[in-house]
């Protein structure tokens, strides 16, 4: 945690490879350092215990998309699926927002502009929920919503592997309408979306239509809605993403890791399709059949 902070600290001050390269070893070290010691680990030997090989361990991979294209739907879709955490930074970031500390004032600023927050806060709250899943046992993550520049990226890649980037895209007009329809109700924290989504194919782009996913009698009254999902900080939003999230989609594209994936519709087409693109339709259905 202490090295993730240094190397932020470097990385700040330029240098952001070769910051992540130094600190990976001390991190690792500081991290692994006594149980490697006590197996008797030649120094050095940390790193190869924390990039354990994809078939060693659960999946790690990141969920990319403009807001409202539904990344948090499917990632913790998929990490039930798979047993994996889903670790969402916008979640992280709103429960700090909900709590009394000093943080959540000048936080709310940020986000309410639709604005990205700090690198260093955001990895800050990030290292605190990676070290609580690591002391509960949890291996592999499903991360949504970072890295969201390529400098979080690449300190992401300094210190761990990802397996896959999975790229959720639709088109504009229908995100901002989503972002405009989300609710969540304050008492189950349950994510609902009250539009309709019925738009006619024009100008090349195929027809979509995706139901309102509407919630039970008992949520209806307790409805909220984001503060951050107003008309004009949504389409804020939209444009920091454009500018600072799509060269992210870049980065992993030209390491042979992104998986683009064009929702075609609402949940009940897009997910069996999904499951089909990363091959999974047999995991759903053992898990059913167990179910
Ligand atoms: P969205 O619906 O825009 O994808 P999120 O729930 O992922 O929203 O994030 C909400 C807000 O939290 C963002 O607008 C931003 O202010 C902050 N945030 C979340 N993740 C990051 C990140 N990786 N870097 C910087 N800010 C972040």
């Amino acid at each position: 945690m202490a090295a993730v902070q240094r190397l932020f600290r470097a990385a700040a001050s330029g240098g952001v490879a070769a910051a992540s390269r130094r600190c990976m070893t001390s991190l690792a070290a500081e991290q692994a350092a006594p149980s490697a010691a006590a197996a008797g680990f030649p120094f050095g030997a940390e790193e190869k215990l924390r990039r354990r090989p994809a078939a060693e361990r659960n999946v790690q991979w990141v969920f990319l998309g403009c807001p409202g294209v539904g990344k948090g739907t499917y990632a913790s879709r998929l990490s039930r699926l798979l047993g994996v955490p889903h670790i969402a930074t916008g979640d992280l970031v709103r429960d700090e927002l909900a709590s009394t500390g000093t943080l959540a004032k000048q936080l709310a600023e940020i986000v309410n502009q639709g604005k990205l927050v700090s690198d260093e806060i955001i990895f800050n709250l990030l290292s605190k929920r990676l070290k609580k899943g690591e002391d509960q046992g949890e291996s592999g993550f499903i991360l949504d919503g970072f890295p969201r520049t390529v400098k979080q990226a690449e300190i992401l890649d300094g210190v761990t592997d990802i397996d896959m980037v999975v790229n959720l895209k639709l088109r504009e007009d229908v995100l901002v309408e989503k972002c405009l329809g989300r609710r969540i109700c304050g008492q189950c924290g349950k994510n609902f979306n009250l539009a309709c989504i019925d738009v006619k194919g024009e100008n090349g782009l195929p027809a979509i239509y995706m139901a309102p996913l509407l919630p039970p009698n008992n949520c209806m009254s307790k409805l909220t809605t984001r503060a951050d999902d107003t008309e004009e900080v949504v389409r804020n939003r939209l444009k920091i993403y454009n500018d600072m999230s799509q060269p992210v989609e870049d980065f992993y594209r030209s390491q042979g890791k992104l998986l683009e994936f064009d929702l075609p519709g609402g949940i009940p087409e897009s997910w069996p399709k999904l499951l089909h693109i990363l091959n999974l339709e047999d995991q759903e259905e053992l898990k059913l059949a167990a179910a």
